[in-house]
């Protein structure tokens, strides 16, 4: 395999009743919540599936699926804890991880380095290899018209060797 890797995740969940939304890690508040069979951390299950891509093992799905009651209500930080312990028992380590959320509300501005600090702190990486922005859709689609949110995750992996 070589000394660097690139993956991609994508994953959107649509709102439903509840008083928050778990987004990557932090409860945001608002008047709903995600409709999903785990937590329905969108942004965490993103960069959990562009950590599986990197190294061509699958998805999110493949590894915990929703048909699996065990995973009813799980919490995406342990699911992405789990996922990095495979990826670093294989040799590599994150470089940096890039990530967007479109979501048309609630405004996540103030969310963003809560955000990043709290991903940091489940990869015990440094927060500098962590990126978060968030944008609109310009109300179009199913994100401008508040049905739910998505989230994208580009991660760089390097093999632990090269490190040095
Ligand atoms: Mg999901």
């Amino acid at each position: 395999m070589s000394l660097i890797r690139i993956g991609q995740g994508y994953d959107v969940h649509a709102f439903g009743e509840g008083d928050g939304l778990m987004l990557g890690g932090i409860k945001v508040p608002f008047n709903k919540g995600f409709v999903a069979h785990s937590d329905g951390d969108v942004l965490l299950h993103a960069l959990t599936d562009a950590l599986l891509g990197a190294l061509a093992l699958g998805d999110i799905g493949h590894w915990f699926p929703d048909t699996d009651e065990q995973w009813r209500g799980a919490d995406s930080g342990q699911l992405l804890q789990a996922v990095y312990a495979e990826i670093k028992k294989r040799g590599y380590v994150l470089g940096n991880a890039d990530m967007t959320i479109l979501a048309q509300r609630p405004k996540l501005a103030p969310h963003i380095e809560p955000i990043r600090e709290r991903i940091s702190e489940l990869l015990g990486c440094p927060t500098t290899a962590i990126s978060v922005k968030a944008s609109t859709t310009e109300k179009l689609g199913f994100v401008g018209r508040e049905e739910g949110i998505t989230a994208l995750a580009t991660v760089l992996l390097m093999q632990r060797e090269s490190q040095a």
